[in-house]
């Protein structure tokens, strides 16, 4: 029984799905595990190194509410180099801090947000604990940009749309052309773009594009913790338009404060990290687990992000498949986590080669 003191905004949203999944994942010793979201390898050297030497050097104290001005500057002019002019910019704790505050900034109750279906989890509950409504604009087979269904979905209340490309959890990423297409419908009614771009450093196949050079009205949520393994140290950024940035400094102000001091300093030296020899290592676990999955299950090949989000076989709904995996000790997590579907699971492929050789055989086998 919930506690009668706990806000009513609380009862807005659950935690269920992925909860099921770990208390089933608690009574496995050594699950071979495709469920975690995150990088394998570790913090790089170089990078470890530049936190240490922060906290030596006595930089350990509360920084600008916005972030430190030589990280800004220097994400600033990467964006630059990228035909990206942000016109604000500040250092979040992580992309999830960077969400908070927009969407806390943003949503009025009974606001609509359009959102992709399947989307990354936070999304949703996100939105509905700050009273708005999110709108599942549904992406299957193909996981692109619907642009009919798009269209179809905006009413007078939509106030933004929220992308994530590479995606988490099919791994799909958006062409320029689809992206155009996007930005035509929002510039016509007027409607925000929140563009998470956190695996933007992880694509495959072609070069990634934001839409943020397309669409000036546009929000870029991106971060450390997938492309340099600094999942923990809790750093990003947003970028954007003034009037909202403002805003959610000032919120920041009020909650988070700022960014870990030392992490910001870190993050310096990590921009200055090549990390193109790991994503090549990532391309090759892609193709990997894809070619050792696509004759046993209907799939499509990934071209970004390190997930894959696959059709659940033989009339089995989602639960039921991940229950009969972890009776063979693999650790996957089922679709509707991410999903008003219940036909698919996602595979996370950040793993060590042995370990997804040894996944696909228990996948072959059920
Ligand atoms: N956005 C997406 C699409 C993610 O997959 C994740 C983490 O899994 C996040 C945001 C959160 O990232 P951060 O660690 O920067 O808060």
């Amino acid at each position: 029984m919930k506690n009668s003191a706990i806000a009513e905004r609380m009862s807005l949203i659950d935690s269920s799905g992925i909860r099921k999944v770990f208390a089933l994942a608690s009574k496995l010793k050594n699950p071979i595990n495709l469920s975690i979201g995150q990088p394998h390898f570790d913090v790089p050297q170089e990078i470890k190194k530049a936190a240490i030497d922060s906290i030596q050097n006595g930089l350990n104290k509360y920084t600008l509410t916005q972030g430190i001005h030589e990280l800004r500057e220097k994400i600033k002019a990467q964006q630059k180099e990228k035909n990206i002019s942000l016109e604000e910019i500040m250092i979040t704790s992580g992309v999830s801090g960077g969400l908070m505050l927009a969407f806390m900034c943003l949503v009025n109750p009974g606001d609509e947000v359009v959102v992709f279906d399947p989307y990354f989890v936070m999304y949703k509950h996100l939105i509905r604990v700050m009273g708005g409504i999110p709108v599942f604009v549904d992406t299957y087979p193909s996981f692109n940009i619907p642009v009919d269904k798009v269209e179809q979905a905006i009413s007078k209340k939509t106030k933004i749309i929220v992308i994530n490309s590479p995606c988490n959890p099919t791994g799909a990423v958006y062409s320029k052309d689809q992206l155009k297409d996007l930005a035509d419908i929002a510039k016509k009614h007027n409607i925000l773009i929140i563009s998470d771009e956190i695996y933007n450093e992880f694509i495959y196949e072609e070069d990634s594009v934001s839409i943020a050079e397309i669409h000036e009205n546009t929000l870029v949520l991106n971060g450390f913790s997938k492309t340099y393994a600094m999942t923990g140290w809790r750093l990003g950024w947003a970028g954007g338009p003034k009037w909202l940035l403002d805003e959610m400094i000032k919120l920041q102000q009020y909650t988070f404060v700022c960014a870990p001091s030392i992490v910001q300093y870190s993050g310096l030296k990590a921009m200055d990290y090549n990390v193109s020899l790991l994503i090549d290592s990532y391309k090759e676990k892609r193709d990997l687990m894809y070619n050792g999955l696509k004759d046993y299950f209907e799939i499509l090949k990934p071209e970004g992000a390190f997930y894959m989000f696959v059709k659940v076989p033989h009339g089995l709904n989602d639960e039921e498949f991940a229950a009969k995996a972890i009776e063979k000790n693999l650790l996957i997590i089922p679709g509707s986590v991410f999903s008003e579907r219940n036909t698919h699971f996602r595979i996370c492929y950040a793993a060590e080669n042995k370990v997804l050789y040894k996944g696909i055989e228990i996948l072959r086998n059920l």
